[in-house]
């Protein structure tokens, strides 16, 4: 686990009004951060330029105290949950959660412990030998979450992960989510456009508008202070 430090981060993209303009926030160890904010305003690639799948035009991200702005995203340690969770559709469960940790040549026995554990942590034991087109969307998300679990990533990063739910089950995804992070007292990085999940989810809220920082609150700071 660590703290992210965005230091004056600027994304430019040609010549245009920059997606990102110096955005500066510092995200603690176990702290759960909303990035909030309307279509365009940057916060997709103020999260891109976190895990690395975008370059930063300037400024600092450090995670913990390295400085990672020109570290390839496999070597940030960080585990990004997609929006479609991106799970193996021919693989169980148990394969699709041990997947990064075949991938970096584990030993069946280390990968059969952290598997084990990750999924004892979210309640997806009796789920193990199942395929993922035969679960339910919150299952899915577990599975998701699994996998970057046993990588045993930094920090966590989720960009618009419950967007495709219906409203029932976004509403109990959102209660999972936040009882798992807390559980799991992982730094947490969620870009949403929903209101709702901005003021229920996390412990402070970054708002964006056309890449400016607008304001950084927690919740009730904001709903005082709208
Ligand atoms: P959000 O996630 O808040 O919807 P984005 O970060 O996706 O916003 O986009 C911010 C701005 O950057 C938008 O104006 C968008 O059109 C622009 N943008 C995003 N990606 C690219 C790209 N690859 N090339 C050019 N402009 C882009
Ligand atoms: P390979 O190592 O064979 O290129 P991948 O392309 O799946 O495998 O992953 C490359 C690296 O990117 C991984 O070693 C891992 O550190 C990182 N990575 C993989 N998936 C994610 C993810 N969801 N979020 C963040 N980093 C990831």
């Amino acid at each position: 686990m660590a703290s992210i430090s965005i230091q004056h981060l600027v994304k430019k993209y040609g010549d245009g009004f920059p997606a990102v303009n110096d955005v500066s926030i510092d995200i603690a160890d176990g702290e759960f951060m909303i990035l909030v904010g309307p279509s365009g305003c940057g916060k997709s690639t103020l999260l891109r330029m976190i895990v690395g799948l975008e370059d930063i035009s300037s400024g600092d991200l450090k995670i913990g105290d390295r400085r990672v702005n020109d570290l390839a995203p496999r070597d940030r340690n960080l585990a990004m949950v997609f929006q479609n969770y991106a799970l193996y559709p021919h693989l169980t469960v148990y394969e699709n959660i041990a997947f990064p940790l075949r991938l970096a040549k584990k030993d069946n026995a280390e990968v059969d412990k952290l598997v084990k554990e990750a999924a004892a942590t979210l309640e997806l034991e009796e789920h193990l030998q199942r395929k993922p087109g035969n679960l339910s969307g919150g299952q899915r998300q577990r599975v998701a979450m699994g996998r970057a679990i046993v990588r045993q990533a930094d920090a966590f990063l989720f960009d618009e992960p419950l967007s495709n739910l219906d409203a029932k089950l976004r509403g109990q995804m959102r209660t999972e989510i936040s009882r798992l992070q807390k559980k799991l007292g992982i730094t947490t990085v969620y870009v949403t456009h929903d209101q709702t999940e901005a003021m229920t989810l996390g412990d402070r809220v970054a708002v964006l508008k056309r890449g400016i920082l607008q304001q950084l609150a927690t919740p009730r700071e904001l709903y005082d202070n709208p």
